[in-house]
């Protein structure tokens, strides 16, 4: 694979602006983000909270019956139906999602809905089975958020540094990518590439990047573009690490969201 990088200018992340709701809002107009769950549902509830912290005015999880959460998520069984409601303005699939044959299927339903979509974690893994046409073959709004041995796999092939390897695989599969790590970077298919400030290194433990999916998909939800949404959540994901501090782990960072939507916040 050899594409050639068109001198991406790299900016930082900077501080998002985001708009309080407004009196005329509803649960539906913050944005509905539903998150498939599949074999190990812990991980697509630590995103489906995130989600809701995250703004997101109503949030279900599909499929994920055995495990519990705050009273205001809504459980769904997963069925075609539940995955098809047009209410649904962003999907996200991969944390928990398992990689025996019922995720095999759920991913290949989500990918036939026209859902945008965060693609984490198992749905990754499955995909890197399937090589790089079934990525190219994604028409709606996409956003993956591979850490690095997921890139490596998903993009077998592609070497350089960090922000060339993130700018071809965005050239390559067409969708937004979030290459994670302490300086996560973030690229477009045309060649528009950001950075994130060097994020504490607490971060790095077990289901953090699950809540970033789900912060990907309230930001999606609420009607950022891929890109956008995706600065937004890890810039969101990094401060709220930032507030936790020392000892953190995935479940206070959700706690946090809210702090550093304090400060984000603008009156609309
Ligand atoms: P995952 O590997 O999917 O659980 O995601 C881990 C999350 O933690 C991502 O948001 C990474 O950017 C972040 N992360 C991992 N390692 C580090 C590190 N050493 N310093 C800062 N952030 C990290
Ligand atoms: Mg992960």
């Amino acid at each position: 694979i050899d594409l050639t990088i068109s001198n991406p200018d790299l900016i930082e992340i900077p501080k998002p602006r985001l708009a309080a709701p407004t009196p005329a809002d509803y649960k539906y107009s913050r944005g509905y983000v539903a998150i498939t769950a599949g074999a190990m549902a812990g991980a697509s509830l630590l995103s489906a909270v995130a989600a809701q912290r995250a703004g997101a005015g109503y949030v279900a999880l599909l499929g994920g019956e055995t495990i519990s959460g705050p009273m205001a998520l809504v459980h769904r069984s997963w069925s075609r139906e539940a995955l098809a409601d047009e209410r649904i303005n962003a999907l996200v699939i991969g944390p928990g999602l398992g990689r025996d044959e019922l995720g095999v299927q759920r991913l290949s339903m989500a990918l036939d809905t026209s859902h945008p979509l965060v693609l984490d974690a198992d749905a990754l893994f499955l995909l890197s089975r399937e090589g790089l046409d079934c990525l190219r073959n994604i028409q709606q709004p996409t956003i993956i958020t591979p850490h690095e041995g997921e890139f490596k796999r998903l993009f077998e092939g592609i070497s350089g540094d960090k922000l060339t390897r993130v700018t071809k695989a965005a050239a390559l599969s067409g969708l937004v990518v979030v290459l994670k790590g302490a300086d996560t970077v973030i690229a477009t298919p045309d060649g528009r590439a950001a950075i994130s400030q060097p994020a504490v290194s607490w971060l790095a433990n077990a289901g953090t990047g699950d809540v970033l999916s789900g912060i990907c998909g309230a930001m999606l939800a609420r009607g950022m573009d891929p890109f956008d949404a995706a600065c937004t959540a890890v810039w969101l994901h990094g401060e709220a690490a930032r507030l936790a501090g020392p000892g953190m782990i995935a479940d206070d960072l959700i706690h946090h969201l809210r702090s550093a939507f304090v400060e984000v916040t603008v009156a609309s």
